[in-house]
């Protein structure tokens, strides 16, 4: 099996089997982001537990890839500290504006490296960040993470 068509099974097996799919009771931070050239939309809410540690729900519907990325984002970030979750956050964000090329570190990225070939597809990257760019936007306004920083 080539690179390629593994990636494009991990992706399907998120996008049919969504890690972690639904909503908080009581989000400190939740954002609710569109992908108006493709139809996704997404929720993502934010919760912190006593030790630091981010809860993570989200809820969304769209294509394969938006939905798939949305899964593998609570696959990361669920449990993790807000400047591991920043960590994980920024070096998505720069695989998927690498068109490709780059070099994305596995050990951080996990299933997430599956979106290093959607990163070759300028209409579908921005699919792959819609639950990433909802997630900075819940750690915003949960009073996480500053404004501005990292955009
Ligand atoms: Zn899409």
């Amino acid at each position: 099996m080539d690179l390629e068509s593994l990636y494009q099974d991990i992706i399907l097996d998120h996008y049919k089997h969504p890690r972690g799919k639904g909503l908080l009771d009581r989000p400190m931070g939740s954002a609710f982001h569109v992908n108006p050239t493709c139809g996704d939309e997404i929720t993502v809410q934010v919760n912190q537990d006593p030790q630091g540690g981010l809860i993570i729900g989200y809820d969304g519907q769209g294509c394969s890839i938006s939905q798939a990325s949305a899964s593998v984002l609570v696959e990361l970030i669920h449990g993790e500290t807000i400047e591991k979750s920043e960590e994980i956050r920024k070096a998505f964000l720069e695989m998927m504006h690498a068109q490709g090329a780059g070099d994305p570190n596995e050990d951080i990225l996990g299933d997430a490296i599956a979106f290093a070939g959607v990163a070759k597809f300028p209409a579908r990257v921005k699919c792959a960040l819609l639950s990433w760019m909802a997630l900075q936007d819940a750690e915003i306004q949960a009073g996480l993470l500053t404004t501005g920083e990292g955009a």
